[in-house]
C-alpha cells in the first residue's frame, strides 16, 4: 500500500485522485454535520457512494476500530489505576465511544471505499 493512500485515508480525500475531500471541509466537530458526505469528488467525479448501502460494510471497520480503541482504554486504565472499578471502565469507554465517534465514522467510511476503488493518478479528467 502506498504512503499517500494511507494518508488520503486518513485525511478522508477521494481514493482515486487523492485530492477531493468525501466530508464537508471543518465540519469534523459538528455534531450535526460531521456525517455529511459529498456525493462526488471535485477534482475527478468519483462517486463516493456507488451504490446504495455501499458503507454498511464500514460497519465492520468501525466494530474493529472501536475495539482497538476500547482495549487501548482497558490497558490503559489498567496501568494507570490498577484497582479500577467496573462503573469507571464502562464510563470511559462510553466517554471514548463518544468523543471519538466523528473521527471514526469519517475513517471507516474513507477505509472502507479505499478497499474497493484504487488511486489512478492525480490528472484524472472530470467523469460528471
Ligand atoms: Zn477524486
Amino acid at each position: 500500500m502506498r504512503f499517500s493512500t494511507l494518508k488520503s485515508i486518513y485525511q478522508c480525500k477521494c481514493p482515486r485522485c487523492h485530492k477531493g475531500d468525501m466530508f464537508l471541509r471543518g465540519k469534523l466537530l459538528n455534531p450535526t454535520k460531521f456525517s455529511v458526505m459529498n456525493k462526488s469528488c471535485s477534482h475527478c467525479g468519483q462517486s463516493f457512494e456507488p451504490e446504495p448501502g455501499y458503507y454498511f460494510g464500514a460497519m465492520f471497520v468501525s466494530y474493529a476500530i472501536n475495539t482497538a480503541l476500547f482495549i487501548t482504554a482497558w490497558v490503559a486504565l489498567t496501568i494507570l489505576k490498577p484497582d479500577y472499578s467496573l462503573s469507571l471502565l464502562l464510563s470511559l469507554l462510553g466517554v471514548a465511544a463518544i468523543v471519538f465517534l466523528p473521527f471514526i465514522y469519517r475513517i471507516s467510511r474513507s477505509i472502507w471505499i479505499a478497499i474497493f476503488i484504487s488511486y489512478q493518478g492525480e490528472d484524472l479528467p472530470s467523469s460528471s
